[in-house]
């Protein structure tokens, strides 16, 4: 082989990302439809691909071979040729999925917690990763990552500087997995995860502007914005439930006052029903109990003025609501709907959708699987 230049490589190395996140997106597809799609000469495509069959990241299919000896010419992207691993730590569950190379779940586990001290946390996540490697498939590239979505601040090196609502701060979780496991590990603030997760596979798949509020034990928000993630200079964006919505109100775990979770959070609907669980408040709502039905009003309207004041700023094609708080879509739905025809802006109401999340639990933990399988397409598309 010829030897190519440091540029030259580059190159190669992007053209070859392209063409297989192409074949991700659009497959089946033919050698002439990435040519077209892609701007690339048809030669390059056909080496790349030709490199890209050795590697096993595709295959081909198509009308067999013809009797004058023609090769097939469909390709198809091997989903099965490596899985990623998406983790999930909420402030009362973790959970933990296998998918393959287009977000697939496999296997999942999943577990309550009810304390979240670091060494306790990290041991259930370092069970559960090793528990799906004992269980996955055999494949060409086995584990190409492990993805995590925390509730908390994470900077773009990948450490959680605070989590309030696991009492973390300092957190070197990428370190301390990628040494157990020797993968690439991605941390990820878990709104920017879900968002990401609902615009890839759930209900933001058609929409540019997204803002999905993920409303747990505390409230995040993860903005895209012209299909992109907007991570702000840090990776820090996002914050929102710490927007002050009530002067001088109650306090918050960010040790401030008056913070929107405190007032539309999980953790807030517990303290006002004094229930021990969002499934216990569930199961007498569906009773027709009053005041379960009226806790979830109030948060429900509360959950209302922060969205209102979110469409405000953005005038978002879309607003997703997921996390735990989705699960009582049933009873927040109609005060969150009413607050925002009450109080946003007409113009910025017009032709806004609502939605919840519709890969439910999911959003986060296969949010950060996208990131995974994205970075291996990037990084990895083998040097060869
Ligand atoms: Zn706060």
């Amino acid at each position: 082989m010829e030897t190519m230049s440091w540029n030259q490589q580059i190159v190669k190395k992007n053209n070859k990302a392209l063409v297989l996140q192409l074949m991700m997106e659009k497959e089946p597809i033919s050698r002439a439809d990435i040519a077209q799609v892609s701007g690339l000469h048809k030669a390059t495509v056909s080496s790349l691909v030709n490199e890209l069959l050795e590697e096993e990241l595709i295959f081909e299919s198509g009308p067999g071979e013809s009797s004058g000896g023609r090769r097939p010419v469909i390709l198809h992207f091997n989903k099965a040729a490596g899985y990623a691993i998406g983790i999930d730590i909420g402030v009362n569950y973790v959970l933990c999925v296998l998918t393959d190379l287009k977000g697939n779940i496999l296997i999942e586990k999943n577990q309550s917690v009810n304390r979240t001290p670091y060494p306790f946390i990290m041991k259930i996540v370092q069970n559960m990763i090793q528990s799906l490697m004992d269980e996955m498939p055999h494949s060409r590239y086995g584990i190409v990552g492990i993805g995590v979505g925390v509730p908390g601040i994470v900077n773009k090196e990948g450490s959680i500087l605070l989590a309030p609502n696991l009492g973390w701060t300092n957190i070197q979780l990428k370190k301390d997995l990628e040494e157990l496991f020797h993968v690439p590990v991605i941390i990820e603030n878990e709104a920017n995860a879900g968002a990401v997760g609902e615009q890839q596979f759930g209900a933001g798949q058609d929409h540019q502007n997204i803002i999905y509020v993920s409303a747990g034990i505390g409230i995040g928000v993860g903005i895209i914005l012209n299909k992109e993630l907007y991570q702000g200079k840090n990776g820090f964006s996002g914050e929102m439930g710490h927007m002050i919505i009530n002067l001088n109100g109650k306090p918050c775990s960010c040790g401030s006052r008056g913070c929107w979770e405190a007032y539309a959070s999980e953790n807030a609907l517990l303290e006002m029903a004094n229930q021990d669980s969002l499934e216990s408040l569930i199961r007498l709502a569906e009773i027709r109990d009053e005041p379960a039905l009226n806790i979830f009003d109030e948060i429900g309207k509360y959950l209302g003025y922060g969205i209102n004041n979110i469409i405000n700023t953005f005038n978002p094609d879309q607003v997703i609501i997921g996390n735990r708080l989705a699960l009582a879509k049933e009873w927040i739905e109609q005060p969150i709907r009413t607050t925002i025809e009450k109080h946003t802006l007409t113009y910025h109401q017009s032709e806004m959708q609502l939605d919840f999340s519709k890969l439910e639990k999911y959003s986060t933990a296969l949010g950060v699987t996208a990131f995974v399988v994205d970075s291996f397409i990037k990084e990895d598309s083998k040097t060869s």
